[in-house]
């Protein structure tokens, strides 16, 4: 996956972002212009569904570029968010939230999580998880605005060296604040990672 021979096809784009907006604008703003980059990029969206805060920006963006657009839902949030106005070609209602994971994961090529709040941290944890195990071989990046996940960076970084996280995993993470550099070096991390069973 080093050269540009060998860039990774990714036609859909699993985000995790927040159902708020935060506090600063530059939030909503790179929402936006990650939504650009997807559309560049020839990517369709799939999403928590609902049209509110970031994961609101990122639907209307893609759908604006006109590509496709999949919300997966369940049915209790769904109860709570009809009313708002939203934009999905889709929208799939599930059971639980361990069925719209499941549902996530499989339309997905690569995951990517936006500033949101703690359903977003345990989303985009879970997907790294899950490549860590071998459940699927997708990579995961995080959109860092404004230098919102360095905290996250920072742990995750003292769990490798306090010998709880194989560095190996914590490198396939892709950090990146430019939402097209994101997606091209989402294209060509190697995720040749040996399945954990234990720690080494
Ligand atoms: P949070 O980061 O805590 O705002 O939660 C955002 C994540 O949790 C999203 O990626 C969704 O999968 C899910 N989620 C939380 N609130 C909603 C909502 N109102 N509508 C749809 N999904 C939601």
């Amino acid at each position: 996956m080093n050269d540009v021979t060998a860039l990774r096809k990714i036609n859909t784009l699993c985000v995790f972002c927040g159902s708020s907006e935060g506090n600063d604008p530059a939030y909503l703003q790179s929402a936006a212009q990650f939504g650009l980059a997807m559309v560049k990029s020839g990517m369709d969206l799939v999403y928590g569904g609902g049209g509110k805060g970031i994961m609101g920006r990122i639907a209307t963006t893609v759908k604006a570029g006109s590509r496709r657009v999949t919300g997966i839902i369940p049915t209790r949030i769904h109860e709570m968010v009809k009313h708002i106005e939203h934009d999905e070609d889709e929208l799939i209602i599930v059971g639980d939230m361990h069925e719209r994971k499941a549902a996530m994961y499989a339309r997905a090529d690569a995951f990517v999580a936006l500033p949101g709040g703690i359903g977003t941290l345990e989303e985009v944890m879970e997907a790294l998880t899950w490549l860590q195990l071998g459940y699927h071989d997708k990579p995961v990046g995080l959109l860092d605005t404004a230098g919102f996940f360095s905290h996250l960076t920072a742990f995750l970084s003292h769990m490798v060296d306090e010998g709880f996280l194989r560095s190996v995993l914590f490198d396939t993470l892709t950090v990146d604040s430019d939402p097209m550099r994101l997606i091209e070096r989402l294209q060509r991390v190697p995720l040749d990672l040996p399945a954990k069973i234990a720690h080494p």
